[in-house]
């Protein structure tokens, strides 16, 4: 059989751990078979990213940017225990936060679903995906205690000199105080990349915030959302056959509740943080959960939401076998080749991307599957695979789809 075809490299950012021992087989046993696969590598994997002085995640990052399509193994973050264990000259940032900044984009979440494992709301049939603005908020705000009484006050003095000022509170004992910000810039970007990523997905498209009670902060974000929609995405919109829905954040939070799924989810970022852990744990598990990034202007990088398992790798160094779940970092390659299928008009390598998820989920359909997929099917008696056992068993799925 002739190989699938590439024009554009894909941008390939290698990993640690267990997620960097799966990279490897999934690349062998489901991609170079059946792909002409055409990447630019980089290595992300803590000791590279040491040797470089993290140079290497900033060159991947504005890969990323030229090229528009990357995927990503996940890598260590390092703490005090990474610091000693890699003997590392210093203590890396977090290489998702350093592309992030790059592309200044917006990270949207989604369960894959199997028929054995049904999630804990009964009414959910369809993934829902959760787009958290990772900006601004609480996550950046100045905060401290009051030690006692005293008056607080918010005040803002323009480039211009100009100044503002309002009391925030006259405090009789001591207390708690905050102040958040969020930019105009950064609220649009989020828009944009939701806008872009619901037209891509063909889902409908919902945001919550608390414009009712913070009716500057929250309905600056309402406002930003339904100017850029107006402007440039309600036609896109509506041909697509595809809706915007804003309301309050807690009629937000009920509808999804009893929804049937299947819409995009933009959340605010503290709301966004809490929601996707609550979402991902209703749908089954972390190991199931794709994760990708989407820059306003059209940039893509896919990866798994999971870590690197370190646990699984440190039995795996001991000789062992694991049965850890390649199906995310799977995933995470279907969709950078379809994106670069479709942005190429490669349709080959577009269907290619689909015929691999679905090779992946006939086998979890006849029950070959991991040990952490095993604990939570229903009604069925799974055999749990290895890893190496169950990447095989989908590389022969995959084989006889493209054969057909
Ligand atoms: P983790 O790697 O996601 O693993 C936590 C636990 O969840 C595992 O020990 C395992 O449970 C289970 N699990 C997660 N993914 C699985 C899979 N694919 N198959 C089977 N079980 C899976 O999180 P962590 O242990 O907190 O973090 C490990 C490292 O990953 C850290 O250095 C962190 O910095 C990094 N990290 C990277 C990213 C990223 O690159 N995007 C994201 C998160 C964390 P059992 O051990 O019970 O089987
Ligand atoms: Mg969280």
């Amino acid at each position: 059989m002739e190989k699938i075809r590439m024009t554009t490299p894909l941008v390939e950012m290698d990993g640690d751990e267990m997620t960097r021992i799966l990279w490897k087989m999934i690349k062998e046993e489901l991609i170079l078979p059946f792909v002409e696969l055409k990447t630019e590598y980089y290595d992300l994997g803590l000791p590279n990213r040491d040797a470089t002085g993290d140079q290497v995640t900033m060159d991947a990052a504005l890969a990323n940017k030229k090229y528009g399509v990357a995927v990503k193994c996940a890598t260590i973050t390092p703490n005090a225990q990474r610091m000693d264990e890699y003997k590392l000259h210093e203590m890396w940032k977090s290489p998702n936060g350093t592309i992030r900044a790059v592309l200044d984009g917006t990270v949207f979440r989604s369960p894959i679903m199997i028929d054995c494992i049904k999630p804990s709301v009964r009414s959910w049939k369809k993934p829902i995906t959760i787009a958290r603005h990772a900006y601004g908020d609480m996550y950046k705000a100045t905060e401290f205690r009051v030690p006692g009484p005293g008056r607080a006050e918010l005040r803002f003095t323009g480039a211009n000199g100009e100044t503002m000022s309002a009391e925030v509170y006259d405090f009789e004992c001591g207390g708690v105080l905050q102040a958040q910000y969020n930019k105009d810039s950064s609220i649009e970007n989020f828009a944009r990349s939701c806008f872009e990523f619901a037209l891509g997905a063909k889902q409908d498209l919902w945001f919550g915030a608390k414009d009712t009670i913070s009716k500057k902060y929250d309905h600056t974000f309402k406002d930003i959302f339904q100017k850029i929609y107006d402007a440039e995405y309600k036609e896109k919109f509506e041909a697509a056959g595809i809706t915007y829905f804003y309301s309050l954040i807690d009629d937000i939070v009920a509808r999804v509740i009893r929804s049937e799924g299947g819409f995009i989810w933009a959340c605010k970022n503290y709301d966004g943080d809490v929601m996707s852990d609550m979402v991902s744990t209703a749908f089954g598990s972390l190991a199931m959960m794709t994760s990708v990034l989407v820059s306003p202007d059209g940039k893509y990088e896919y990866e798994a939401a999971h870590g690197t398992v370190t646990r699984h790798y440190y039995r795996w160094l001991k000789g062992e076998t694991t049965s850890t779940n390649p199906v995310a970092t799977i995933f995470a390659w279907s969709g950078a080749l379809r994106k670069r299928g479709e942005l190429d008009g490669l349709a080959e390598l577009a269907a290619f991307g689909d015929k691999l998820e679905q090779a992946t989920l006939q086998t979890l359909n006849e029950v070959i599957m991991t040990k952490d997929l095993c604990a939570l099917a229903e009604g069925i008696t799974p055999a749990a695979v290895d890893s190496e056992a169950f990447i095989k068993a989908i590389a022969q799925r995959l084989a006889a789809l493209l054969a057909a």
